[in-house]
């Protein structure tokens, strides 16, 4: 009995400690799982951070890579202009080692013919075929710029007194020029004057109602039909390249209409333009211009009735208001000094104030073409 009570507290001892150890190998057992679940989570996470680090590199790359594009087409752009200079600066240098001013006037030029076109296109001439009347080919090349009042300066009487007509031809053009048909050495002085730049006409006398010489050849009531017509084509004949007729006197004869209409019908014929020069307010040339469908014209003012200077500028004057009213005018004068001195004087002027010079065949083309 007493090794049953000696055996059962070893026997509890042992049980105790096997308890115990059970025991705690049930914790190790249990801590044992807890702990591996731990560790391997933090072994997940470190690897996978690991990796995100040079996983993140290349899409940083893959983002640089596009933009790249996009600069470079704009960069295209500046290259271009920056080789430029360099040659510009390269030419300037070469022309100023020789001569200092040289070189601006070839760069002022320039701009300056940039803006030239505008002001070139609305003084074209008007063109003349191999069809056109011959008041059109022997014309001066000459359009009036629209808007301004144009001023037809005639003189008569030109070729006979031969110092005061190479005065009136060295005013300034243009002046339209009338030439008796007896003038002296008459083909040489109209072609002068044409060259001068003014521009031609015959100046046919015709018989006044006073008792003034008309000069020889002149055109009569009195003559027959045929010599009135011979006599017309014989100074027509006398030079050439002017546009026109317009009468020396002729009070009486421009007054017959019967007398005028072989005139003006030889005139017409050779395609040639009629200005009237109004010496009688009876005058049928006008009408029959128009009933014969020719370019014609009439005379608005005469400038030297009275030979001085003062009466010519103030006739003058007097054009000048004729032409702000119908657009145009056309005045007579002779070469007379005082007409040339007051002309030498007011045709400079007259242009400031905006009216145009023209020779008179320009009023005709623009006003009185007659059909
Ligand atoms: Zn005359």
């Amino acid at each position: 009995m007493a090794s049953g009570r000696a055996v059962s507290p070893v026997l509890l001892a042992l049980a105790g400690v096997i308890a115990v150890f059970a025991v705690a190998l049930g914790a190790r057992f249990i801590i044992g799982r807890d702990a591996p679940k731990m560790e391997t989570v933090v072994e997940r996470e470190a690897p996978v951070i690991a990796p995100a680090s040079p996983i993140k590199a290349p899409p940083p790359k893959v983002a640089e890579a596009p933009p790249p594009p996009p600069p470079v087409r704009e960069v295209e752009p500046a290259p271009a202009p920056v080789p430029a200079p360099p040659p510009q600066v390269t030419e300037a240098p070469a022309p100023v080692p020789v001569p200092a001013p040289p070189p601006p006037p070839a760069l002022t030029p320039k701009p300056v013919v940039a803006m030239l076109p505008p002001p070139v296109a609305p003084l074209e001439p008007p063109k003349v075929g191999p069809g056109s009347p011959l008041w059109k080919k022997n014309a001066l090349p000459f359009r009036a710029p629209p808007g301004k009042p144009a001023i037809a300066i005639v003189i008569d009487d030109m070729g006979v007194d031969r110092k005061r007509s190479n005065r009136t031809v060295s005013l300034p053009a243009p002046l339209t020029l009338a030439w008796l048909p007896y003038a002296h050495e008459l083909p040489a002085q109209a072609r002068a004057a044409r060259a001068a730049g003014h521009e031609l006409m015959l100046h046919l006398p015709m018989e006044p109602s006073g008792s003034a010489d008309p000069g020889p050849q002149a055109l009569r009531v009195s003559l027959d039909k045929g010599e009135i017509l011979r006599r017309t084509k014989a100074a027509l004949d006398s030079f050439d390249g002017y546009v026109g007729v317009n009468n020396h006197m002729g009070s009486r004869f421009t007054a017959d209409s019967a007398a005028m209409a072989p005139v003006l019908g030889e005139i017409a014929r050779r395609g040639l333009l009629w200005l009237d020069s109004r010496t009688t307010a009876k005058s049928a040339g006008l009408t029959l211009a128009r009933e014969f469908q020719m370019p014609f014209a009439g005379r608005d003012i005469f400038l030297d009735n009275e030979m001085t200077v003062p009466a010519v500028r103030s006739q003058l004057a007097k054009t000048e208001q004729v032409a702000r009213k119908q657009g145009y005018a056309i005045a007579i004068g002779h070469p007379h000094d005082a007409t040339i001195d007051a002309l030498a004087s007011w045709m400079p002027e007259v242009q400031k104030r905006g009216f145009v010079l023209v020779p008179v065949s320009a009023v005709v083309r623009a006003h009185h073409t007659g059909g």
